[in-house]
């Protein structure tokens, strides 16, 4: 866990303050800590000692927390152990070639130049893939690979999931597009100098209460092309990106990632440094971050207690626009062909298709050559969108060239824990929106903190879920929302 977060410093220090000739010590530095990882990871004494722990008389008698922490360490050890360096060392070796041409072939608008290192990069995860399915003990290839991210969850767990929730988000986007009550998000392009969405951002961060300002903060923002989130209990840092024509953009990553960063920094202090003490998957993790996105920082009453602020830090920029037409413009829903600028009703249209096909793709039902021409019709039949070129279809993301296959449900599946995680917060505190009306965000902090963050990796995603809302995984609160929401903002 130690090296894990010095490897994380280091990564970060490489995309925010790393001068360009730093790159060729610090690739060695990079590699020879993950070496030593790897190394510790797979060292035979584990297998001993977990062997000898899981044997002893005593072992079943160990409490619920010890025995998680053998499970982890013993499922780690195993999958680690199971791959052959040799298909690790290749992989990782191949998909740095392949997002090498993916950013060239993107920019060139030509598929055909992608698509045989793409092929190299799916034939090595299949082989990875058959392999973990083994040691995972999955029905098929593909779920080895969600299991990767989203432990215990299967595509055919999924598939009438997003089949129920695709259904019910047409049929709201169809209501929303087709309201004469539209918004004017041109407004949301006033300039705002990237200095005054700095102080934006530290005010954000003081409203979430992630601390990046006092003398014991345990967070930092800086700014990168595309913003993520690094760290470990007491030092984890975001980052954003500031566009002088799009503070919008800068204030929901600043949320998004602060979402994710309050849960790592919630996680119980105590399973510092234990298998235990880490977030419970990507789709939980994302539940977090697009919570203070988007039920929080989209929502009416947040901006009721912000915008004063907001329109004091920006100036005359926004000194004309109402309140609501500045919330309805924050929520303008309109299909579109790139997911990452996609709204909250779209969004998971966008997670829906990557999913069908990458399920297809491990199948063997859909070809790399075959990848454009499904990827545009699916474009067609859920998004009403017509692909001009593979560079803002197919290409567009850059987690196939890295291999991330069976990443992009985690992303959809947290909306939906987010969905459920809404509706058992609002049973325990019915006034939590009048609540952020006056601008106090502790008691959704201390909810999250206490009902969903202090676990950590303690129990797999549905297991947690089923703690927190008493309920299986079901779409209905997400949805029940999104109407709820969406028909005050459209008038439908
Ligand atoms: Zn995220």
């Amino acid at each position: 866990m130690i090296l894990q977060s010095a490897r994380g410093v280091i990564g970060w220090d490489t995309r925010t303050k790393m001068p360009p000739r730093g790159i060729g010590l610090r690739s060695q530095q990079l590699a020879l800590l993950s070496r030593f990882i790897h190394r510790m990871s797979t060292d035979s004494e584990i297998g001993m000692l977990l062997e000898k722990i899981e044997k002893h008389p005593d072992y079943a008698s160990l409490g619920e927390l010890q025995r998680r922490n053998v499970y982890l360490i013993r499922k780690t050890y195993d999958e680690e152990t199971k791959l052959p360096e040799k298909l690790v060392v290749e992989t990782a070796r191949q998909a740095t070639i392949a997002r090498d041409v993916w950013v060239k072939a993107k920019a060139a608008r030509n598929y055909s130049l992608f698509k045989p290192e793409l092929a190299k990069v799916i034939d090595l995860r299949k082989q990875a893939a058959d392999i973990l399915m083994d040691v995972k003990k999955t029905k098929t290839p593909y779920d080895a690979l969600i299991d990767i991210f989203e432990p215990k969850m299967t595509a055919s767990q999924i598939t009438p999931i997003f089949n129920e929730l695709k259904t019910h988000l047409i049929k709201i986007i169809d209501k929303c597009v087709n309201s004469p009550n539209q918004p004017n998000p041109s407004l949301l392009r006033r300039k705002v100098p990237p200095s005054v969405q700095q102080e934006i951002s530290k005010s954000l961060a003081k409203f979430i209460e992630y601390d990046v300002e006092s003398k014991n903060a345990g967070g930092r923002i800086d700014e990168t092309e595309h913003p993520f989130t690094i760290g470990y209990f007491d030092d984890v840092r975001i980052t954003t990106h500031y566009y002088e024509d799009n503070v919008a953009s800068s204030v929901f990553s600043v949320l998004h990632e602060g979402g994710h960063a309050l849960y790592g920094q919630g996680i119980n202090h105590d399973l510092m440094y234990q298998p235990v003490g880490q977030g419970c998957s990507s789709g939980f993790h994302e539940s977090q971050s697009r919570f203070v996105e988007n039920m929080v920082g989209r929502s009416r009453e947040f901006w009721t207690s912000y915008y004063p602020q907001f329109k004091a830090l920006t100036g005359n920029a926004f000194s004309d626009v109402p309140l609501d037409a500045f919330v309805h413009a924050v929520n303008y829903v309109q299909p579109s062909k790139i997911r990452i600028e996609s709204d909250e009703v779209t969004y998971c249209l966008h997670i829906i298709i990557r999913f069908e096909i990458e399920q297809a793709l491990f199948q063997d039902k859909v070809t790399v050559e075959e990848l454009p021409t499904v990827w545009n019709q699916k474009y067609k039949d859920y998004l009403g969108q017509k692909i001009e070129n593979d560079s803002e279809g197919v290409m567009q993301d850059t987690h196939w060239s890295g291999g991330a296959f069976g990443y992009f449900p985690s992303y959809a599946l947290g909306n939906i824990y987010g969905g459920q995680i809404l509706a058992a917060m609002a049973k325990d505190m019915p006034n939590w929106a009048g609540q952020m009306e006056k601008g106090d965000f502790h008691s959704i902090k201390q909810w999250l903190t206490t009902n969903v963050h202090t676990y950590g990796n303690l129990y797999d995603p549905i297991p947690l879920l089923k703690k927190i809302s008493g309920q299986e995984i079901n779409v209905k609160p997400f949805v029940d929302y999104l109407n709820a929401k969406f028909s005050k903002i459209y008038q439908y």
